[in-house]
């Protein structure tokens, strides 16, 4: 897989590149990226990139020509263009799954109050939010969703550690536990250490269910729970109901 990504601050993004999993991916050829400055690509004196909104308003907006002359360097045909934006369509897992099967993706940065809209309109597929907030720049939203895909890669990391991950079945994970056995007076499930294959997998169930019911309720509309996890469900809403009651 290939990403280009268009900046005005390479240097934000070079490190990421450079470091554990994702540099062993570039190293083995699974993964290659190109930061483009498109500074570089503005032809006045001043190498100006933004300027003042039409219509009045705070802030300034990305100039198009210096981006258009970029994406056709890049060259976007066949190639899907992602411009992340609080404006658009929420990132999700799903999304990370359905760009991960490109082979090429092009990013643009955003800054300050965002792109000239024509940009958008001539070359962007996908408008990507990456969570309800406002980020002052498109690189750490970049980052976000580079990171999301290409670890899905095959060869990147391990099928099994997918299978297992928050969301991939519309779970969150069980928590994790590694040596010692006593940290600070606190001791690991008694179960994780039993060996007893079965048990250890219904205890997880069990805290799976417990987690998304606690911190993401709205998961378990879209999840066709099995016959096991429908009773642990019941057990664990009952439980709550009753706390509820004690706590009015
Ligand atoms: N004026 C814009 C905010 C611009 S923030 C608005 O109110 O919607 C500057 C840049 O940061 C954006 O162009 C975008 O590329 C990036 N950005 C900020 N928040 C983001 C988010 N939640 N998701 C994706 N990108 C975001």
């Amino acid at each position: 897989m290939k990403v280009s990504i268009l900046t005005l601050f390479p240097e934000i993004m070079e490190g990421y590149f450079c470091s554990s999993i994702m540099a062993k991916a570039v190293d083995r050829g699974l993964f290659s990226y190109r930061l483009i400055n498109f500074r570089e690509f503005a032809t006045d004196k001043h190498r100006t990139c933004d300027d003042a909104p039409y219509g009045g308003g705070a802030g300034m907006v990305l100039k198009p020509e210096p981006l258009a002359k970029a994406l056709e360097f890049v060259g976007t045909g066949g190639k899907r263009v992602v411009f992340p934006s609080p404006s658009g369509r929420l990132f999700r897992q799903s999304m990370a799954e359905e760009f991960s099967r490109e082979e090429e993706l092009v990013i643009i940065c955003g800054r300050y109050e965002g792109l000239d809209q024509r940009i958008i309109d001539s070359y962007v597929d996908d408008e990507v939010c990456v969570g309800d907030y406002v980020l002052s720049s498109g690189e750490v939203a970049a980052m976000v969703i580079i990171d999301a895909v290409y670890r899905l890669r095959e060869g990147i990391i391990s099928a099994e550690s997918l299978e297992e991950e928050s969301f991939s079945d519309g779970l969150l994970e069980y928590p994790h536990y590694t040596r010692p056995e006593i940290f600070d007076g606190e001791k690991v499930p008694e179960i994780l250490l039993s060996g007893h294959h079965e048990k250890i997998h219904e205890w997880r169930t069990r805290q799976r269910l417990e987690k998304t019911l606690a911190n993401r309720p709205e998961l378990l509309k879209n999840r066709n729970l099995d016959d096991g996890e429908k009773r642990i469900l019941k057990e664990l809403t009952r439980k709550q109901g009753n706390q509820g009651g004690e706590n009015p």
